[in-house]
C-alpha cells in the first residue's frame, strides 16, 4: 500500500498523533486479517457517501478505503552527515510515498522545543534543508558515472541534464517538490534515484486551541507550505477524541466550532496527496470504497478487487454518486438512462458506483 511517511523535529506531536492514527477500531472490524505493524496506522478515509448507498442498498456494513501512515524516528540537525539516525533514518523514509511533516505552532512552556524557541517556518526549513542535502549527496554521486554513461551511449543525455537541474533546484535550497517545475526538470526522468524532497509533501500543524481559530495565522502557514496541503490540528485533543464514543466525540469537536476532526482532515489531505481516488460499489452485503490512482481505466480499477476482474474484463456499469441518491435505487437509475455502459478504455471518475462484468 501506498504510504505517508510522519517526520518532524523532537517534540513537536509526532508520537500524539501517530498513537491516535493507530487506535482504530473501524480496521479492526473491517479487516480482522490485516497485520499491522507497529510502526504503520492505518486510518480509513472518511466518506459519507458509503452510509448513503448502505441505506440504498441495505447493506449489511461499510467498509472504507484507508490510509497508512509509517512513523519515521525523530530528524535532527545533522541527519543527512550521519549525525542523529542518519542512513537509517533515510532509508525509511526513502521507502514512504510521499512526506508528512508535523510542525509544532503550540507554545506550551513545560514541552521544551529542540531549538529553545516556536517557529514553524525555521523547523519546516531545518527539516527540508536536510532532505535536500541528502538528495544533493545522492545526485552529486550520480553525476561522474552518468557522464561517463553518456559519452559511451549507453545513458540518456536527458537524464544528465534532468540531474544537473535538479542539483541548482537543490542548491537554492528549495526541495524539489517545489521547485523543479518551475525550473523545468522531469522527474519521472531522475525516479530510478528515489529522491526524498521529490515526493509530495503534506504538513501537519499542531495547535492548540486558540490557534485553531486564529485564521489570519492560519493562512500564512498555509501560504508557506504552497503547494503542499496541510492540515491543522490539535495533536492532544485528537488524541482523546479517538478515546470517544462518535456521538461524545462529534459533541466535542462542536464545543471547539469544528465539523470533523483533525485525523479525518489528514486522512483527507493525505489520500489526495498519495494521488489516490475511489469509487464505490454497493450491494446487500457491503458497500465499499475502492483505492485506485487518478487517471485509471475500468480495467485497472476492477484489478483492485480481483484480478480475475482486469483479465475477463468485459464491461463496467457506471453510475455516478449523485445520479444514484437521486433516483433513490439502482432500478431507477437505469430506468432514467442513468446507468451508462463503459468499455476498458474509461478513464474512472471519483464517486463512480459500479458494477463489473466480466468472463472467468
Ligand atoms: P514527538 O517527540 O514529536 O513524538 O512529540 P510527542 O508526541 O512525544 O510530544 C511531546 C510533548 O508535547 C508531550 O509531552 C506531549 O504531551 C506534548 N504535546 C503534543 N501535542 C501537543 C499539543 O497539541 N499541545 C500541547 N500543549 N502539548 C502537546
Amino acid at each position: 500500500a501506498l504510504t505517508l511517511g510522519i517526520v518532524g523535529l523532537p517534540n513537536v506531536g509526532k508520537s500524539t498523533l501517530f498513537n491516535a492514527l493507530t487506535r482504530n477500531d473501524v480496521l479492526a472490524a473491517n479487516y480482522p486479517f490485516a497485520t499491522i505493524e507497529p510502526n504503520v496506522g492505518v486510518v480509513p478515509l472518511p466518506d459519507r457517501r458509503l452510509d448513503v448507498l448502505a441505506g440504498i442498498s441495505g447493506s449489511e456494513k461499510v467498509v472504507p478505503a484507508t490510509v497508512s501512515f509509517v512513523d519515521i524516528a525523530g530528524i535532527v540537525k545533522g541527519a543527512s552527515e550521519g549525525e542523529g539516525l542518519g542512513n537509517q533514518f533515510l532509508a525509511t523514509i526513502r521507502e514512504a510515498d510521499a512526506i508528512c511533516q508535523v510542525v509544532r505552532v503550540f507554545s506550551d512552556p513545560d514541552v521544551v522545543h529542540v531549538d529553545g524557541r516556536v517557529d514553524p517556518a525555521a523547523d519546516i526549513d531545518t527539516v527540508a534543508t536536510e532532505l535536500v542535502l541528502a538528495d544533493l549527496q545522492t545526485l552529486e554521486k550520480a553525476v561522474p558515472r552518468l557522464e561517463k554513461d553518456v559519452k559511451g551511449k549507453r545513458a540518456d543525455p536527458a537524464v544528465l541534464a534532468a540531474v544537473q537541474g535538479a542539483i541548482a533546484v537543490l542548491e537554492r535550497g528549495t526541495t524539489l517538490f517545489q521547485g523543479a517545475t518551475a525550473a523545468g526538470v522531469d522527474l519521472a526522468l531522475l525516479s530510478e534515484l528515489t529522491l526524498l524532497t521529490s515526493k509530495p509533501f503534506v504538513y501537519v500543524f499542531n495547535t492548540d486551541e486558540a490557534g485553531l481559530g486564529d485564521t489570519a495565522r492560519r493562512a500564512e502557514l498555509e501560504a508557506l507550505v504552497a503547494p503542499a496541503g496541510c492540515v491543522f490540528l490539535d495533536a492532544a485533543v485528537e488524541s482523546e477524541l479517538v478515546e470517544l464514543e462518535p456521538e461524545d466525540a462529534a459533541e466535542m469537536l462542536a464545543s471547539t466550532g469544528q465539523t470533523e476532526s483533525g485525523l479525518d482532515q489528514l486522512a483527507r489531505v493525505g489520500f489526495s496527496t498519495l494521488g489516490l481516488q475511489t469509487y464505490l460499489t454497493t450491494g446487500p452485503k457491503e458497500s465499499r470504497a475502492w483505492t485506485i490512482r487518478r487517471g485509471w481505466t475500468a480495467p485497472q480499477a476492477a484489478g483492485v478487487i480481483h484480478t480475475d476482474f482486469q483479465r475477463g474484463f468485459i464491461k463496467a456499469e457506471v453510475v455516478s454518486f449523485d445520479d444514484l441518491v437521486d433516483a433513490g435505487s439502482h432500478a431507477e437509475a437505469k430506468s432514467r438512462g442513468k446507468v451508462r455502459i463503459e468499455g476498458k478504455d474509461y478513464v474512472m471518475a471519483d464517486g463512480d458506483v459500479v458494477e463489473f462484468r466480466f468472463n472467468v
